[in-house]
């Protein structure tokens, strides 16, 4: 079995690499992988960079070029739902990209001909993060989540994605990466820890919260990385 981990900024994968303590640097595509043996299990970290595009590249390299047989992602997003306080986590049951567009042509927001409006992630795992939760103590909120390339600051965007997607918490990866584990038939999970609530504050509550949640994801994933291990 070989794991990929990914975030979309170096803060999102800095306390994972730490934890390791020990890789190799490969670099590909225009971007470095990480590589690693733990717990007698291979491991390949990476981050991304921002956005759907990139971390569709560094998704599907980690798969096609790196091998990896399971994928967790690990990083911060906005929060929708308002029980999601800053540095809360939320694990993806499903996601969409609320971005996607042909609603001129009749479809519904979300899907081109040939996708589908939500991609599942996978429920071995999401049930495996909340056995995890459960022995650290930890309440971690399954939900759905939006992805889209801006980073939203309003409160009317906000509304619409509610609207369209019932989403829970929004970012700009999860649901691009999950397009590719699902055609890969890699099975996936999204982890991500509230940074702020996509308000107009959003930016001060992000440079703010954004490294402090960054790693309360990446620990837990982490833990994920023991059990599957056991
Ligand atoms: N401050 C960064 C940009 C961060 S973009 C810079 O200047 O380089 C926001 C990142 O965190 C994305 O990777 C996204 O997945 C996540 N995110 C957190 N809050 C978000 C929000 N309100 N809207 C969209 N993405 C958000």
């Amino acid at each position: 079995m070989k794991i990929a981990i990914m975030g979309a900024m170096p803060e999102e994968i800095a306390p994972i690499l730490e934890i390791i303590g020990k890789y190799k640097t490969t670099e590909y595509a225009q971007n470095v992988y990480y590589e690693a043996t733990y717990k007698g299990i291979e491991l390949v970290i990476a981050h991304s960079k921002i956005g759907k595009v990139f971390s569709t590249l560094t998704a599907s390299s980690m798969i096609q070029h790196f091998g990896c047989t399971k994928l967790l992602f690990s990083g911060v997003a906005g929060g929708i739902n308002p029980s999601l306080k800053i540095g809360d986590l939320i694990v993806a049951s499903k996601l969409s990209q609320y971005d996607l567009d042909i609603t001129a042509f009749g479809h519904p927001i979300g899907f081109v001909p040939g996708g589908s409006v939500f991609i599942e992630a996978d429920r071995e795992l999401i049930a495996l993060s909340k056995v995890v939760a459960s022995e650290l103590g930890k309440t971690v909120q399954e939900g759905i989540i939006a992805t889209g390339d801006q980073f939203v600051h309003s409160a009317k965007i906000k509304k619409a994605i509610v609207e369209n997607f019932n989403a829970d918490a929004l970012e700009m990866e999860g649901g691009s990466v999950g397009v590719v584990c699902n055609a890969l038939n890699i099975p996936f999970f999204i982890l991500r820890a509230i940074s702020d609530t996509a308000d107009t504050d959003a930016s001060f509550s992000f440079d703010e919260f954004m490294e402090s949640s960054a790693i309360i994801s990446a620990q837990f994933v982490m833990k994920m990385v023991d059990k599957i291990v056991e």
